[in-house]
């Protein structure tokens, strides 16, 4: 059972969620393994009292030319999608950081003249959190590619419940992280700028055609537009968390919702036997 974690925008409490939810699940004797595939940005561990269990490099395949023999036929330009190899005079140049490591420049060049080489793009680490199993996928500074290092996340899913910590935004990493889930929980919050970027997840959930549910975090602060969207759309609002003073302070000493107040953690218990149970409809 795959359950993705995502968000239109940056800041809505969406790790401190799945971490709460992931607590809440190993506090009923559910194995978890929490995914953290917000690679260019981490922080799963961070709420969570964790040990370290492995640590390894993650490369991907890039070209690498040899221009002696290269006539500048263009073939491997041509068949690049990402436009990562032009042809200057006579020439082909390769521009590394939009390489998507298909391969298929070196499988069409006709000299042989490209290779693929190991390019260091990430780590990978798995930690230890009680019953909670860790993946943690980490973006070098300065490298853009972040799919293939959240695909190799997801291959690590060892337990029955897989809680995939999303990349924020629209963009290909968090079509990447959401793919394949059963089913999609959307944490928003009720401002303008909430509402904003949770339309244009759903949107993007609708193209892909994902069953999704929303979470509002902070629901009784801000206004009721995001209520009012998700009825017009009949979006069911599985969670709404209350802002809480206490809840913000926790979170700035490393303690998710779950732990700041005792309310919270019989909500997410609750909850998220729910949401389980509503992943198992979608099989
Ligand atoms: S491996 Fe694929 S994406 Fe990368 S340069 Fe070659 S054709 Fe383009
Ligand atoms: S396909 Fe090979 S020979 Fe042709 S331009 Fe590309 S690298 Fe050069």
């Amino acid at each position: 059972m795959i359950i993705a974690v995502a968000s239109g925008k940056g800041g809505t409490g969406k790790t401190s969620v799945s971490v709460s939810l992931a607590k809440a699940l190993a506090d009923s004797n559910k194995k978890i393994s929490l995914l953290d595939c917000d690679v260019e940005e981490p922080n799963a561990h961070l709420l969570l009292e964790c040990r370290e269990i492995s640590r390894s490099e993650f490369n991907v395949k890039i070209p690498s030319l040899d221009l002696s023999r290269c006539t500048g036929c263009g073939k491997c330009a041509e068949i690049c999608e990402f436009n990562c190899i032009a042809i200057v005079k006579k020439r082909a140049v390769i521009f590394p950081d939009l390489c998507h490591s298909c391969g298929g420049c070196s499988l069409v060049c006709p000299e042989k003249c490209i290779k693929e080489t190991d390019s260091k793009t990430g780590e990978i680490l798995e930690y230890n959190a009680g019953i909670i199993h860790l993946v943690q996928g980490i973006l070098d500074i300065g490298k853009a590619m972040a799919p293939p290092l959240i695909r190799e996340v997801k291959k690590l899913a060892r337990e029955e419940i897989a809680l995939i910590d999303c990349p924020p935004g629209t963009s290909c990493p968090m079509v990447t992280a959401v793919g394949g889930a059963d089913y999609v929980i959307l944490v928003t919050e009720p401002t303008p700028f909430g509402l904003h970027d949770m339309t244009l997840a759903v949107e993007t959930l609708r193209k892909m055609k994902m069953n999704f549910y929303v979470i509002i975090n902070r629901a009784d602060s801000g206004d009721d537009r995001v209520e009012k969207y998700c009825t017009s759309e009949n979006i069911e609002v599985i969670m709404r968390i209350k802002e809480s003073i206490d809840a913000a302070r926790a979170y700035s000493k490393g303690i998710p919702l779950y732990d700041a107040l005792p309310e919270f953690k019989q909500y997410f218990i609750l909850n998220s036997n729910k949401i389980i149970s509503r992943a198992g409809e979608f099989k």
